[in-house]
């Protein structure tokens, strides 16, 4: 028996986290480097082919018909594709907006991305309101669902509360930073999105994939009576153990109580913060 390595991916037709095994031996073999996964499932059935690098980091998701599906002999084939689409404005370009340097660009623009994901408001501030507004058009592609992300120029930052998040892609910094969350966990996706050719949709999928286990995680400790494990609330939100901790910390952020929650797994993990 082979290895096998379990990873969770958000599915773009059923909208949830399904869970993958992935051969070791199939990845090391494939001389492209690039693995695919079938994966069939959900109510109505559907299918799902992952396409995984040597590093099981997913560079693509395709959803074949049924008709594919039956003529797929094995699960495992293997793949040329390494990269999505041309982009006209690259995840690095994006990224970069938001800094002279990049560590703080990506610093700044996660902070960005953690805002708009909990609900609060986005400012990107540009006197000439084209530019503004293709940054803005470009941040809300990552979400699936609605969030506030808005273009103002200098002179409208006056009328915005001291609450909102408000960055100028013109002088390169905030005018108010927003909500203090850490944004460790979101750097680091966002570095590792960096590496790669398809690291737009990379991203966004993986920001779905957080979404929809932040949804999870809130349900999870709102019925929550007594003690819960790291790993059992990981498991029940269908998320990797080590993104538990950012997602309880926005939890928390948002007044929920999180003092119930043992932190085993996190013992096993390096922490990186
Ligand atoms: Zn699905």
């Amino acid at each position: 028996m082979s290895d096998t390595k379990s990873l969770y991916v958000f599915c773009q037709k059923c909208h949830e986290n399904i869970l993958v095994d992935i051969e070791t031996d199939a990845v090391e073999k494939m001389a492209s480097g690039i693995t695919s996964v079938l994966s069939v499932h959900g109510n109505p059935q559907h299918a799902a082919l992952i396409y995984v690098d040597k590093n099981y980091m997913v560079r693509g998701v395709e959803y074949p018909s049924s008709l594919e599906i039956e003529k797929t002999v094995t699960t495992v084939v293997e793949s040329t594709r390494t990269s999505y689409r041309q982009e006209y404005l690259s995840f690095s370009s994006l990224v970069d907006l938001f800094g002279k340097k990049r560590k703080e660009a990506v610093w700044a623009f996660s902070r960005i991305i953690t805002q708009a994901f909990l609900g609060g408001s986005v400012y990107i501030v540009h006197d000439s309101p084209t530019t503004a507004s293709t940054v803005v058009e470009r941040l809300q592609e990552f979400f699936t669902e609605d969030v506030h992300i808005a273009a103002v120029t200098h002179d409208q930052v006056k009328s915005l509360s001291p609450s909102d998040c408000v960055y100028s892609i013109q002088t390169d910094e905030f005018i108010s930073e927003g909500n203090s969350i850490t944004t460790k966990t979101l750097e680091k996706m966002v570095v590792q999105c960096l590496k790669d050719e398809s690291s737009f949709f990379r991203f966004k999928l993986d920001l779905s994939k957080l979404a929809f286990a932040y949804r999870n995680v809130k349900g999870i400790l709102a019925e929550q009576k007594g003690k819960i494990k790291d790993t059992e609330i990981a498991k029940k939100a269908k998320i990797e153990v080590e993104n538990v901790p950012f997602l309880l910390e926005m939890a928390e952020s948002e007044g929920m109580d999180v003092s119930g929650v043992i932190h085993n797994g996190l013992s096993r993990i390096a922490r990186g913060f």
